[in-house]
Parts: C-alpha cells; sequence; structure tokens
C-alpha cells in the first residue's frame, strides 16, 4: 500500500514537473517558443541566404567605434568589399559622421536597438522606443531608415518578431557556424579560422565592430578579406544578398 501511494505521488511530481516545463515554453515573452524553421519558412528571420553564387555579407554590430570603423572601412574599401553596420542608436547618435561615411560607400546600415538591452524580456512599449530612437538617428545620420533589424545577442521571440513586421524590418541573425565570438577576443588567428574553414555561399558572419579594448577583429579581417577574395568570393550587403538571391531564383524559373 505505502509502495502505490509513493508512486502515486512521483507521478504526480513528474507530471506537475512537466507541465512547469510546458507553460516556461509556451509563455510567449520568455524563451524562444518556435524554432528556426518555422521562422525561416515564412521568411519572418533570416540566418543565411544559401545560393549558387559565391556572395557572402560580411556583419558588424555594436558600434560605430571611433577607431574601429573607420579602420574597418578603410579594408572594405581596399578590398572592394561591402558589408553590413547593425548601429546601437546610443553610439550612432554620437558618430553620426561615421554612420554616413558607411552609407556613402555603399554599405548597409541596420538598427541593432538604442541601449542594446534583451529584447526577448522588454515590454512591446520599451522595444517600439529602442527601434524609433535608432530609426530617427539613422534617418538623420544617412537620410535613410534601416530596413533590417538583429536584436542584441540574437534573442527574440514572438512579440520580436511582430514587432519587427509591424515597423517594416526584417530580422536577421547569422549563419550558426559564423559567429566568430569576436567580441570575447579569442585570438586574431580563431576569428580568422571561424570564417576561414566554415565558409558557404551566402552566409551571414557576425563580427562587432565595437569591442571593448580589442582590435582582433580589424587584425583577422585584413587576413579574411584577401583569403577569400582569392577563392573567388565577393562580399554584398545582406538586403543584395537577399535580391540576388530572390532573381537568382527567378531566373531558374523562368528557364525551367
Ligand atoms: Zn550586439
Amino acid at each position: 500500500m505505502n509502495r502505490v501511494k509513493k508512486s502515486h505521488i512521483f507521478c504526480l511530481f513528474i507530471t506537475l514537473n512537466f507541465i512547469c516545463i510546458n507553460i516556461t515554453f509556451a509563455e510567449p515573452n520568455s524563451t524562444v517558443s518556435k524554432g528556426r524553421e518555422y521562422y525561416e519558412k515564412r521568411g519572418e528571420i533570416v540566418w543565411e541566404v544559401p545560393s549558387a553564387n559565391k556572395q557572402i555579407a560580411l556583419t558588424f554590430d555594436d558600434g560605430p567605434d571611433s577607431i574601429k570603423t573607420p579602420k574597418i572601412l578603410d579594408l572594405l574599401k581596399q578590398y572592394e568589399a561591402k558589408a553590413t553596420f547593425f548601429v546601437v542608436g546610443n553610439r550612432a547618435e554620437k558618430l553620426p559622421d561615421i554612420v554616413k561615411r558607411a552609407q556613402q560607400e555603399g554599405h548597409e546600415i541596420g538598427n541593432h536597438s538604442y541601449s542594446h538591452p534583451a529584447f526577448s524580456r522588454s515590454s512591446i512599449k520599451g522595444m517600439k522606443s529602442e527601434l524609433d530612437r535608432t530609426q530617427e538617428i539613422i534617418y538623420k545620420a544617412t537620410g535613410h531608415k534601416a530596413t533590417l533589424y538583429r536584436p542584441p545577442g540574437g534573442s527574440y521571440n514572438e512579440s520580436v518578431v511582430n514587432i519587427c513586421k509591424q515597423n517594416e524590418l526584417l530580422m536577421i541573425l547569422w549563419s550558426w557556424d559564423q559567429d566568430t565570438k569576436d567580441w570575447a577576443s579569442p585570438g586574431v588567428g580563431r576569428i580568422v579560422n571561424k570564417v576561414i574553414q566554415n565558409v558557404h555561399d551566402g552566409d551571414i558572419i557576425l563580427m562587432h565592430d565595437y569591442v571593448h579594448k580589442s582590435s582582433q577583429t580589424v587584425e583577422a579581417l585584413a587576413k579574411i578579406l584577401p583569403e577569400l577574395k582569392r577563392r573567388g568570393y565577393s562580399f554584398v550587403t545582406v538586403s543584395e544578398l537577399l535580391t540576388n538571391k530572390e532573381e537568382s531564383d527567378n531566373h531558374i524559373k523562368a528557364t525551367k
């Protein structure tokens, strides 16, 4: 009898735990409730743009930085490469000339929030204000509003996806094998190897033009650009990568 009771209590404990776990995953404002496949199929979030063309998109987050961003822009110019800068509003408003220079040199400016909070834990009102303030700053600097958004830390949920849609922003993450983790200053060689050894057509590569007290990204980029160019890759903005893919898909359909 005692045994039966114990096993009932155990079953109840397991059931309650299961319910709790499911409630945690179902809660809209906590962790990611739907997987990559769901959002990728719906075209609501982009991780990479697999294509037959040897094109990749370099992306730089968290800037601008008064010293490193201009150095990155110089390197990009030297190798005829275009990139996308996901700027943080409170840095961009202090350095609008650098944002303007990037845009004038053919690079794309994306929105990366105003103060870099974890969006999946922010209120709807808070998220909207972060997006709007940064859009205004980008518009003031360049005359254009961003069409791409990257959430700080890549953290998103259903609410973040919805607020992006309402604000005509496409959410861009990055290829899972192209997270250089340059923000942690792992060493120039490691950043270079991560990119070179994993490169695929249509990759979106994650780097940072603002990393506190580190210039490893700049040094790594000086090695990555000539090596990938030697292998026949060209460097385009994220929007160009998406448009080129669409055009090549349409061309394939038309010739079938
Ligand atoms: Zn960031």
